[in-house]
């Protein structure tokens, strides 16, 4: 594994292209201490990045959310995020914008930080293997819950809240599986650490309704492909039970694209024709240029 911060290429930093390994921030800096960070995560396919502006629109919201607004615009962004793709020859890559406060002031107020944001690009194949891909991953039940939106800004796409995702999946990886799946705080089912959830039944496409984690970018593109294809979807309150009666399972996010479900804890799922045709609607999806932002 090459470390993050030992790479060839250039990272965008507040306006400008630097060498990578140039990019850095002072220990004192407000996200590292108090989590004021908000992130994307995008990929780019044959050189277009799939849904860039809305990725940035998110992003600009996320830092709304935290109380900060960010010293660029979303077409600054939009054009940032290809400049590095660009300057670091990736046409096959993930997109990495990130936002945070900096090292002016630091306590729990820190009204007058600068507010920073860098953009980092590289070659991410696929968030799991391949082979993992097509029998589908293996997923436990998480012992941390998602918040009430009363108890965190849960629908920014904010550091803070990776916390207990960072936990959870370590905790599974331990164990042999390959990531968590989240209750919410009410004990409903909401997402894997890093991806929406579908569960399959008869069917009918079925997906929590995400009233206190983020409604994905690739959730809300495969609810349309979904639609498209006559296929019924449900968004409602899911509960746990419902884990035992359901054909196929699979998960959404930008790293993790489609991924089928093979496992979650004592439940086994095939990998089955809607999971296989909503993922292959999805990969052709993101390769067309005239849907996606040319670079
Ligand atoms: N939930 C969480 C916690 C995530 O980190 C992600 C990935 N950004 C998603 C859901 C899926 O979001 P998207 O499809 O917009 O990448």
């Amino acid at each position: 594994m090459i470390p993050m911060d030992d790479r060839d290429g250039f990272i965008w930093f507040d306006g400008k292209l630097v060498p990578w390994r140039d990019a850095k921030i002072h220990v004192l800096t407000h996200g590292l201490h108090y989590a004021s960070a908000v992130f994307e995560g995008s990929r780019a396919y044959g050189g277009n990045i799939f849904e860039l502006t809305r990725h940035n629109e998110r992003l600009a919201k996320s830092a709304e959310i935290l109380g900060f607004s960010l010293p660029y615009g979303t077409a600054e962004l939009d054009a940032a995020c290809k400049a590095v793709l660009r300057a670091n020859g990736h046409v096959d890559a993930y997109v990495r914008p990130v936002a945070w406060r900096g090292s002016e002031q630091l306590g729990v107020a820190a009204q007058h930080t600068k507010i920073h944001v860098a953009i980092a690009t590289w070659e991410w194949p696929s968030y799991f293997a391949p082979e993992l891909r097509e029998r589908g991953i293996k997923l436990t039940m998480a012992k941390w819950r998602r918040p009430a939106p009363d108890t965190a800004p849960t629908q920014a796409k904010a550091a803070g809240l990776y916390m207990i995702c960072t936990l959870s999946k370590h905790t599974a990886e331990a164990e042999g599986w390959h990531d968590a799946l989240m209750l919410d705080y009410r004990g409903q089912l909401a997402e894997a650490t890093g991806a929406n959830l579908f569960l399959i039944k008869e069917g009918v496409v079925h997906t929590p309704t995400p009233d206190c984690f983020l409604n994905g970018l690739t959730r809300q593109t495969v609810i349309g492909l979904a639609r498209a294809r006559g296929i019924k979807v449900v968004e409602r309150a899911m509960f746990p039970e419902e884990l035992k009666t359901a054909d196929e399972v699979f998960i959404t996010g930008s790293a993790a694209e489609v991924t089928a479900i093979g496992q979650i804890d004592d439940y086994h799922y095939q990998v089955g024709a809607i999971t296989r045709l909503l993922r292959d609607d999805y990969e052709k999806l993101v390769r067309q240029p005239a849907k996606s932002e040319a670079a």
